[in-house]
């Protein structure tokens, strides 16, 4: 009779051991922020809703297109230079995106 084992536990795991306890404390402050490494550069990656809030329109540094008012985005600057080097991206975009931010 077969026995319906399942396959063997703890080989691999999917859970990310990244969460560091420094982050949740940002967390806390801003639940949307969050802090991003690409090529050795950290960024801070903000997620911005997309409320008509301003009613400006970005051109996103990644793919040259608009980020319609309204569209959820993301927003990053270098965490080092500061907020003065934030862009926006189309959230897609900032995944593919490896810098460095102009
Ligand atoms: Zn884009």
């Amino acid at each position: 009779m077969p026995r319906n084992n399942r396959t063997a536990r703890g080989g691999r795991k999917a859970k990310p051991d990244e969460a560091e306890p420094d982050l949740r404390l940002d967390v806390l402050r801003s639940s949307l922020r969050r802090e991003v490494t690409k090529r050795g550069v950290d960024y801070v990656v903000q997620n911005v809703t997309g409320n008509s809030e301003t009613e400006k329109t970005w051109i996103c540094p990644h793919c040259n297109i608009e980020i319609k008012t309204g569209t959820a985005h993301v927003v990053a600057w270098d965490a080092i230079r500061g907020v003065e080097t934030r862009r926006h991206f189309h959230t897609a975009c900032f995944k593919s995106f490896q810098g460095p931010l102009l």
